[in-house]
């Protein structure tokens, strides 16, 4: 039985961090990080991940401020508010809750947001720069997965990690900072065939595809790493990953579980890019 990574754990000891860059950032600039958080549209997944953003944030000083829209924003209001967002000089960081409502481009709102207040990492000024191995702000999903392989210690340099899933949000920002560490990456999508003897090539496995329990044991490589980046409720309500734990920890020689694995690193990895980025626009 694979050994459990904690993602609550590696959590934890980032927002230690974060904690007191705020304190300190308060005490001798006066200046308190603050995030603003856009939520248009009513998709239940995203009010729980926005809940969970705002109650970490107050624990650790960060303030929030929320433009909350059920009724779902347009495209041009979206754009308007993210342009008053940009110039308002007391909000450091903005955070468009994704998915938006239908009809809305994402990419078009994703690129509306000022590089240096973009927490999410998602721009793609931020995105170039992560590219060519110089990132100012990484993408909190993929910077929480290397947060874990690295509480954890295990060595990226030379081994052969199989990312599955190429998403702007997460597939492909994993793979990049995988690379970054030395790992020869492969990438696999829904396209690649026979999945399996690709993912079996790895000693380490990360996998985003949003597929409730798909990979099983059949697709690990005994003694490899197994990272669990899926989120899927269940039509009874629970969550679960895109990798079946139980089957899977079985050949694996450690493995996150979901819940409490890359999910709450990723909240802690938005805390500390709002603090960075509060830090960057005050010169500090
Ligand atoms: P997307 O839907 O944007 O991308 C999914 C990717 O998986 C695509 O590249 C798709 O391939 C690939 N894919 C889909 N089905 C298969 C399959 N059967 N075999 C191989 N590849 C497949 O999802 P995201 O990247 O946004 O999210 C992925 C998962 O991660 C979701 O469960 C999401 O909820 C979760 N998530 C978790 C976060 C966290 O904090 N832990 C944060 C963000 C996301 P193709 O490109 O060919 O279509």
């Amino acid at each position: 039985m694979g050994s459990l990574l904690d993602g609550k754990v590696v959590a934890a000891r980032i927002q230690q961090g974060v904690a007191a860059d705020v304190e300190s950032l308060q005490r001798a600039r006066g200046v308190t990080p603050t995030l603003a958080v856009v939520l248009s549209g009513e998709d239940p997944g995203s009010k729980i991940y926005v809940g969970r953003k705002r109650q970490t944030a107050k624990s650790l000083g960060v303030q929030t401020r929320d433009h909350i829209f059920p009724e779902g924003l347009s495209e041009g209001e979206t754009i308007a508010l993210i342009q008053e967002l940009n110039e308002d000089k007391e909000v450091h960081g903005i955070l468009v809750q994704l998915p938006l409502p239908k009809g809305v481009n994402e990419s078009r709102i994703l690129d509306a947001i000022e590089p240096v207040k973009d927490v999410d990492g998602f721009h793609p000024e931020n995105l170039g720069r992560l590219m060519v191995g110089n990132p100012t702000v990484v993408p909190c999903t993929p910077g929480g997965v290397l947060a874990i392989l690295d509480h954890y210690e295990i060595e990226l340099s030379g081994r052969i990690a199989v990312v599955v899933g190429r998403s702007r949000i997460v597939g492909k920002p994993v793979a990049q900072l995988l690379l970054g560490r030395h790992a020869t990456v492969i990438m696999a999508h829904s396209r690649t065939p026979n999945l399996a003897s690709i993912t079996r090539l790895a000693d380490v496995l990360v996998v985003a595809i949003g597929r409730p329990r798909l990979i099983g044991a059949r697709y690990v490589k005994s003694g490899a790493v197994v990272i669990d980046v899926g989120i899927n409720r269940l039509p009874d309500g629970t969550l679960t990953g895109d990798v079946d734990f139980l089957d899977a920890a079985g050949v694996s020689a450690a493995i996150t579980p979901v819940p409490g694995g890359v999910g709450p690193t990723t909240v802690a990895m938005l805390m500390r890019n709002t603090v960075r980025a509060c830090q960057q626009q005050i010169g500090d």
